[in-house]
């Protein structure tokens, strides 16, 4: 079989701003469903980089072909850095965003800007077949947003307000997002690692 990169997500809003990003990589990128591999990998660790080490390895060893995973989530300074590792599974996985979003901005009611600061972050990491994990990490800075705004992009954007911008990330054009976000940076850093080995 012709060389290729596992990326373990089901997520297809991830998966398209991936694709952008690692387009010129040597080997072709494909999502584990276009792979036809399924796994059910409970994310069981304590940080984004062990959730992201965890979910690479078990694709890695299922297939035997390289795996790249993410883990990523908001962390909200005013609620201790929650949801953090939970964002996926904050009021339920199938609950909609507009409810989890619309909770997070009622949380936030009254707190002044100062203290709506926020950050999205993501671990990256990759699993080699011959055992060498590679990892790396990216975060972008904001604040939570008053209202819902915007149709791009996916999750939580709608309420990540960018203050340089004036617009949420749920508002930027797909393109700058790729530029600014945490998934950007954590990937660009892995496509650079792995550029020495492939
Ligand atoms: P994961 O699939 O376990 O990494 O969960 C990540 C969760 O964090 C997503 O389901 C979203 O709720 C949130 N998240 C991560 N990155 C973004 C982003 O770029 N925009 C909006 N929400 C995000």
């Amino acid at each position: 079989m012709e060389k290729r990169i596992l990326f373990a997500t089901g997520n297809a809003g991830k998966m398209k701003e991936i694709r952008m990003i690692l387009s010129d990589l040597p080997l072709p990128v494909v999502s584990m469903k276009e792979a036809g591999v399924a796994a059910e990998i409970e994310e069981n660790g304590s940080t984004f980089e062990e959730n992201a080490v965890i979910k690479a390895r078990a694709v890695m060893e299922l297939t035997g072909e390289i795996a790249l995973a993410d883990d990523s989530g908001l962390e909200i300074d005013y609620l201790g850095g929650a949801p953090g590792i939970y964002s996926a599974r904050f009021m339920g996985e199938d609950t909609s965003y507009d409810i989890k979003n619309t909770a997070l901005i009622e949380k936030l009611e009254g707190v002044p800007e100062e203290q709506r600061t926020a950050r999205f972050v993501c671990a990256i990491a990759c699993a080699l077949p011959d055992g060498r994990i590679l990892t790396s990490r990216g975060a972008m800075e904001g604040v939570i947003a008053h209202e819902i705004r915007g149709e791009n992009g996916f999750g939580y954007d709608p309420i990540f307000y960018l203050p340089e911008y004036g617009l949420t990330s749920a508002e930027i054009s797909p393109e700058q997002k790729n530029e600014l976000s945490h998934r950007g940076k954590a990937l660009r850093a892995m496509k650079e690692q792995l550029a020495d080995i492939l």
